[in-house]
């Protein structure tokens, strides 16, 4: 599997605005951001896809998932409420071939996505 750009950021060979960072799970504003909190999360090890995902990343998906909710928390992001969003492929709007969780969160979002 090819690098992305994201690889680049988790080896800090390209800089981001990180926010959150474990054994597994990196986190950092994304460049574009798409409401007032847009937070990526990637899994170290990357997987290109959703698509590409194997029985055996279900513990580092489920990881990914509880890291961008404790985020949210943590950030007073909860009550309120926000978005989660993985793209895969195409069609779903996929850009970077390194998979992630956009949170996306401090206004109303509205369904469906368009
Ligand atoms: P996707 O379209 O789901 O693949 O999402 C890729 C996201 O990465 C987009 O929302 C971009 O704005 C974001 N992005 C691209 N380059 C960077 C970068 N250097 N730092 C942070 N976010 C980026």
């Amino acid at each position: 599997m090819g690098d992305t750009l994201f690889g680049k950021i988790i080896r800090r060979e390209i800089p981001a605005d990180i926010v959150y960072e474990d054994d597994d799970v990196l986190a950092f504003r994304d460049i574009n951001p798409q409401a007032p909190v847009h937070v990526l999360f990637i899994p170290k090890r990357a997987i290109a896809t959703l698509d590409d995902a194997q029985p055996s990343d279900a513990a580092l998906l489920g990881t990914l998932l509880l890291a961008a909710a404790a985020y949210a928390r943590n950030e007073g992001l909860a009550k309120d409420g926000y978005r989660t969003v993985i793209n895969c492929n195409d069609h779903g709007g996929q850009t970077v071939f390194h998979l992630h969780v956009h949170l996306l969160a401090g206004r109303q979002m509205h369904w469906p996505p368009g």
